[in-house]
């Protein structure tokens, strides 16, 4: 047996042991510091590598969301006043305990979601990651500028909003709930969490480890369920703030209609179809190692991945030789093994998504290639996909595909890459390759896209601004940014001695 099945072997024991425990009852949501088994509608949870049935979920209503709800609410006023340091520490200790069952995390992770564990192992570090940033930044969170005017003396502080609803999707749930929850907390603002109904089981951790670390009961809620019902009731409740979502742009715009009777302040991280351009001059080693990456990585489940390249006329041919020779080399199977690269799509529905826009590209004249590596008997796996001779007004170059799916269109030059890249309804991210320094800058000014990398593949950098353009979101994460989210800004105006107040009736 070599080093690699070995631990192939070891990462599936070891996940069925940790998912025993999901197998017993239905997956409970977690409220006021308990798991809370109410309700009687359950739906399957499926293992997306065969299909078969992970565990039972139970489905929160109306009622089951506004018990967790009441208990944000109650739990706000200690939460919001205990000392920014304090928050610190327990969210420290959060980090810690998500680092020592960081192993757990990422083998549950990937069985529920399809990911490679390669992928999985780094996602639940991020989380940590996500906390101890947020964390360090809890005792400064309130602070404000000083405005001295005249007369008078202005000053800012920041308050947390109160009890907000975090709504996550189901490509990478763990570190992606941990990117809206983290700065919640550390803000001083309660949290009640739907995570998505096809992967739900880390969410539970989550909820575990924050009990565990030291955050009182009340403050972070879970309720499980599906996004018509549990969601919509949370989005609509009058006790809820402020709204957190992560998902497509369709669901946002529903989820605005939801909030708006009472008024809610949105965060919405929607969809993309990000343009990487590729230019004649750029290192194109590099730039076929990032394209390969950003498309193909996560399965293609990924709200910034490359999905769309722009590639030079002139190097179009022999850039996509390149790149059809690679993809015939990306490893498939099952997401346990070390070795795989691409694992199976989340759901049998989402892989009849991504398989219809290869028959679409057919008929809308664009040449599919696909890697000829035989595919597992089961589960929702697709190969690596080429579309070329694609135009950019065409459905595939358009519209988010959501799977390891890469459109190509070509280009003259850089006036019409601009163009080519900014013709879509979608701005969250943008790439260029270029070694033309000038270039770089001029393409990043103009792109319509909330994070342009520039001869990079996606690098996060916590402090940074995270959010797209037009259907691509509304609202910026990281650093500051996520704070203004969380907390209202109030002002202070202090007179500094007589000034003259006009005086009516006198
Ligand atoms: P989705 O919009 O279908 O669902 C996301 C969440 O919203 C789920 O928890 C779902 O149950 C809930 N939901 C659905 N309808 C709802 C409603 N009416 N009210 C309240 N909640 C509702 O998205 P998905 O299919 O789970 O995820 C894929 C999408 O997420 C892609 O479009 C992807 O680009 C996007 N995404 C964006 C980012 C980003 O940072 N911009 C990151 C990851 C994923």
């Amino acid at each position: 047996m070599t080093e690699r099945s070995e631990e192939h072997k070891r990462n599936q024991g070891k996940a069925s042991k940790y998912l025993e425990r999901f197998q017993q009852t239905p997956l409970p949501h977690f409220i006021n510091g308990k798991s809370d088994h109410s309700g009687d509608n359950t739906i399957e949870n499926i293992n997306p590598t065969d299909n078969s049935q992970l565990n039972l979920m139970l489905l929160g209503d109306t009622a089951i969301v506004d018990r967790a709800v009441v208990a944000a609410h109650e739990a706000f006023p200690k939460w919001q006043a205990m000392p920014g340091t304090e928050r610190k520490h327990i969210l420290h200790r959060a980090a810690d305990l998500i680092e020592s069952r960081g192993e757990e995390i990422a083998l549950i992770e990937s069985v529920d979601t399809g990911q490679p564990i390669r992928f999985m192992k780094k996602a639940a570090l991020r989380a940590a990651e996500n906390f101890r940033f947020f964390a360090d930044r809890a005792p400064d969170a309130r602070d404000g500028v000083s405005l001295p005017a005249g007369h008078h003396f202005n000053y800012t502080l920041r308050q947390p909003i109160g009890p907000v609803a975090i709504i996550t999707p189901w490509n990478t749930p763990f570190m992606l709930s941990t990117w809206k929850i983290a700065p919640a907390l550390a803000a001083g603002c309660t949290v009640v969490h739907k995570p998505a109904e096809w992967s739900p089981l880390t969410a539970t951790l989550l909820a575990e480890i924050l009990l565990e670390a030291g955050v009182p009961p009340g403050v972070a809620n879970l309720v499980n369920g599906i996004g018509e019902e549990a969601g919509r009731s949370l989005t609509e409740h009058s006790d809820i703030k402020a709204i957190a979502f992560v998902g497509e742009s369709s669901t946002g715009s529903q989820i605005m209609r939801q909030g708006a009777e009472t008024l809610k302040r949105v965060h919405f991280e929607l969809g993309g179809k990000n343009p990487v351009i590729v230019f004649e001059d750029a290192d194109l080693d590099r730039a076929a190692d990032a394209v390969m990456f950003m498309i193909y990585s996560l399965n293609g489940e990924r709200c910034t991945s490359s999905s769309r390249l722009l590639v030079q006329r002139s190097i179009h041919d022999a850039f996509v030789a390149r790149l059809r020779e690679r993809i015939k080399r990306i490893k498939i199977g099952d997401p346990l093994d070390p070795a795989t690269e691409l694992g199976p799509l989340i759901h049998q529905t989402h892989w009849e998504k991504v398989q219809s826009y290869v028959t679409l590209a057919k008929k809308e004249g664009a040449k599919v290639q696909q890697s000829s590596t035989k595919l597992p008997n089961e589960g929702n796996f697709i190969a690596p996909t080429l579309f070329t001779g694609a135009r950019n007004n065409m459905r595939i170059a358009r519209e988010e595909i959501f799977g390891p799916v890469l459109t190509v269109v070509s280009f003259d030059d850089e006036d019409q890459a601009l163009q080519i890249a900014n013709d879509t309804p979608y701005g969250l991210a943008g790439y260029v390759w270029t070694s033309n320094v000038t270039r770089g800058h001029r393409l990043a000014q103009g792109l319509d896209a909330g994070m342009i990398w520039v001869n990079s593949e996606n690098v996060r950098h916590l402090p940074a601004p995270f959010g797209g353009f037009k259907a691509s979101g509304i609202g910026r994460d990281g650093g500051d940014y996520s704070f203004d989210f969380y907390m209202e800004t109030k002002n202070v105006c202090v007179a500094l001695g007589n000034h003259a107040i006009p005086k009516l009736g006198s």
